[in-house]
């Protein structure tokens, strides 16, 4: 008996042991499925189901989404992370008012043109909101596929990338019809059984040809990242508390954490008090530089020192421009940098148990 496609076997199994249920499935709405699409990119669905009511509760369709502030689209971000998302989020429902009259595309070629929309989830759009015939291949998929095809190398290296896409291609359905389900049960399979680690290759659809599972290198494929040493950087950062608040400015809407409230950058060499007499009456000459955070980018590795000074709040010194005082309690749901906002966090709950 022949073997059924690659394609049809995905599809069957997504029919019966697929996910359903999720809010931006069943729907053909370009900007629901969007939102979905680039909320899913580096986050888990159950920390998305949440953030994503929220989202089109305040922002239900995409002219109140391109109407509202920047600030007000990276507060209902925060804690979702990678706030890059948020801001092109933004930027791309102002094009899509300005240059589309507010009809959101739905061809893949149109999507990739937007900011924040890379080709997969250009492909992605496109498939579930036009049923366009478009590979998805993002990081799951090239997963799935390297392990199932025994595609040795690095996915990140063009080469090994230009395979994958043409499996990936070469692997659609047919039928236009069976588009969606097909590519749902890529992502399904991806999230639920070919897992990073430890995949379940006995509730797998296409186990029985998965040259991976075959040849025992489901632990070895994907070929991980060739590993090489990262740059490494300091910053020093002023913590500058007021009783139950701490002094943040705005950083450029551009570069790393863009547009994010931050504490102020200051020069390791600097007089932390004098920084910080800027802003208000320093209370003793005690500055307590605090341990370094580590944080890792992609193309560098960033230790952050945090450097504590008190302040007495000064009626006749307002807060200059692009500065803000945030309650400690309100850390937590600020847009602020991921290390940021834990390190806030933390002296928000240490405070509060008395510690
Ligand atoms: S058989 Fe295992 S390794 Fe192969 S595609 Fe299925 S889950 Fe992934």
């Amino acid at each position: 008996m022949t073997r059924a496609s690659f394609a049809a076997r995905l599809v069957r199994w997504q029919r019966t042991h697929g996910r359903h249920h999720l809010p931006w499935q069943g729907t053909r709405d370009a900007y629901r499925i969007w939102l979905s699409e680039i909320m899913l990119q580096q986050t888990q669905v159950a920390t998305v189901l949440g953030f994503y009511a929220r989202f089109l509760e305040r922002f239900p369709d995409v002219h109140a989404l391109a109407e509202a502030s920047e600030d007000d689209v990276l507060a209902l971000w925060a804690g979702l992370g990678y706030y890059s998302r948020a801001r092109n989020l933004h930027r791309a429902a102002e094009r899509v008012v300005t240059e589309h009259g507010g009809r959101f595309p739905t061809d893949a070629a149109t999507l990739a043109t937007l900011p924040g929309i890379g080709p997969s989830t250009a492909a992605a759009i496109a498939v579930f909101a036009a049923h366009e015939r478009r590979a998805i291949l993002d990081g799951n998929v090239k997963r799935v596929l390297a392990r199932h095809a025994g595609v040795e190398g690095y996915p990140g290296q063009a080469a090994v990338e230009r395979s994958l896409r043409a499996l990936a291609e070469a692997r659609l359905p047919t039928a236009k019809r069976a588009l969606s389900a097909y590519t749902q049960g890529l992502m399904d399979l991806g999230a639920t059984v070919c897992t990073p680690r430890a995949p379940a290759c006995a509730r797998c659809p296409v186990a029985e040809d998965c040259v991976a599972r075959m040849t025992g290198r489901t632990a070895t494929l994907p070929t991980p990242r060739p590993r090489r040493a990262l740059p490494e950087r300091r910053q020093h950062f002023l913590l500058a508390l007021a009783d139950r608040d701490v002094l943040l400015v705005k950083r450029p809407s551009s570069g790393v954490w863009g547009g994010l409230w931050c504490l102020p950058g200051i020069e390791e060499s600097a007089n932390a008090l004098v920084e910080a007499a800027r802003f208000g009456r320093p209370l003793s000459g005690a500055v307590e530089h605090l341990p370094p955070i580590e944080h890792t980018f992609t193309h560098f590795r960033l230790s952050i020192v945090p450097v504590c000074v008190r302040l007495e709040r000064v009626a006749s010194t307002p807060a200059p421009q692009g500065t803000l005082w945030l309650p400690l309690d309100e850390a937590r749901s600020a847009a602020l940098p991921a290390p940021i906002g834990r390190l806030l966090f933390e002296m928000a709950s240490n405070r509060s148990s008395g510690r």
